[in-house]
């Protein structure tokens, strides 16, 4: 990055926090996290946001505090609850992790108060500690992401090419951690994130209202948006092909065993392999729906055919289930699937 502009910025960052914190003060949004702020809504949050926008996030938020409102009732529940009030959110090692890590809390007589004793924690990595430190103890820990690699790079006029965010973010580290000011760094680091969700928009940022405007190099260049570079994602295309079987008004589902690295003891439509079928045979069965979706870098094409007979005849792995279709409710379906099965169980209603 180029250092004049980041010496710059680093020999005016009073001003800079102080038009930050300012800014942040009046114009956070009001977020239930940020209501009566605890230990517990800081964590929680954190993991729930972790790859998930806050208007998704809300809901479930608010369902998890009510059924689950401290670590002890978190720690206590069993998987298949925690796994229930996460369904939909994704990303499922995030709940067991956080559930593990309310039994590790639970095992002591106080909370850790520093990012590395944090970052010991299950599903805890350095962003999320110096989040979870320095919003609930003060510590000296600046938060780096994607929206703040992005604040600094056009803060900086950065334009050298990263490889991806998390590469940047180990370049821009120093930098945010210099910026931090002594006082309140939870509050600098969440409105470091506020900035980088209401004002400095990937596209479009809305530079005149920005409270950091006249510190930024890269609107003052005039083309805040090219920053920062990074290379091309190289997404892998995939095709899954699934199988819609039903039987006396149940469906064939698949089971991930409890050990499962993704998706542990949730309910997925089978695929060809799970019903025993090549996927020459599965696609010659009518295809009821076909879903795109990505998958970190892979970008994946579903199809799910309707099952020739011999697999409702086969269906004997203990990896596979026949679930009564008005008991779909009450089981733990990946996000996705449970919106396909909705749209096709719907596509038939009269
Ligand atoms: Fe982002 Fe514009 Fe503010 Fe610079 S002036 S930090 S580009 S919103």
């Amino acid at each position: 990055m180029p250092r004049s502009h980041a010496e710059a910025l680093v020999a005016a960052k009073s001003v800079f926090q102080s038009a930050l914190l300012g800014w942040y003060r009046i114009h956070a949004r009001q977020l239930p996290w940020r209501e009566a702020p605890s230990l517990y809504k800081t964590v929680v949050s954190e993991f729930m946001l972790q790859q998930t926008q806050v208007k998704t996030v809300l809901p479930y938020f608010a369902r998890w505090l009510d059924a689950l409102p401290d670590f002890a009732a978190l720690a206590a529940a069993p998987e298949a609850r925690v796994l229930k009030l996460w369904e939909g959110l994704g990303y499922y090692s995030r709940a067991r992790n956080l559930h593990r890590l309310a039994q590790a809390l639970a095992a002591r007589a106080t909370p850790p108060r520093t990012p590395a004793e944090w970052q010991e924690l299950p599903g805890v990595g350095p962003y999320t500690a110096a989040a979870i430190t320095s919003i609930s103890f003060d510590a000296q820990a600046a938060c780096v992401d994607g929206n703040v690699v992005r604040i600094l790079a056009r803060l900086t006029a950065d334009a050298t090419e990263y490889r991806d965010s998390a590469s940047a973010s180990k370049v821009f580290a120093p930098l945010a951690q210099a910026l931090l000011p002594p006082a309140a760094p939870g509050d600098h680091n969440q409105a470091m994130m506020e900035l980088g969700a209401t004002v400095c928009f990937r596209q479009k940022p809305l530079c005149l209202t920005c409270p950091v405007r006249k510190l930024c190099a890269g609107a003052r260049q005039g083309e805040p948006e090219s920053f920062p570079r990074l290379a091309p994602k190289q997404m892998e295309q995939r095709t899954v092909v699934r199988v819609w079987c039903e039987r006396n008004g149940a469906l064939l589902l698949h089971r991930a065993p409890p050990g499962a690295k993704r998706l542990a003891n949730q309910h997925e439509l089978p695929t060809a392999e799970h019903a025993g079928l090549t996927e020459a045979v599965a696609i010659q069965g009518e295809l009821i729906a076909r879903k795109k979706r990505g998958i970190t870098r892979y970008q994946i094409t579903e199809c799910i055919h309707r099952a020739p007979p011999q697999v409702a005849r086969a269906a004997t792995r203990p990896d596979l289930v026949w679930v009564p279709l008005d008991q779909l409710d009450a089981l733990t379906l990946s996000g996705p699937h449970r919106r396909w099965v909705a749209e096709i169980l719907a596509r038939r209603t009269p």
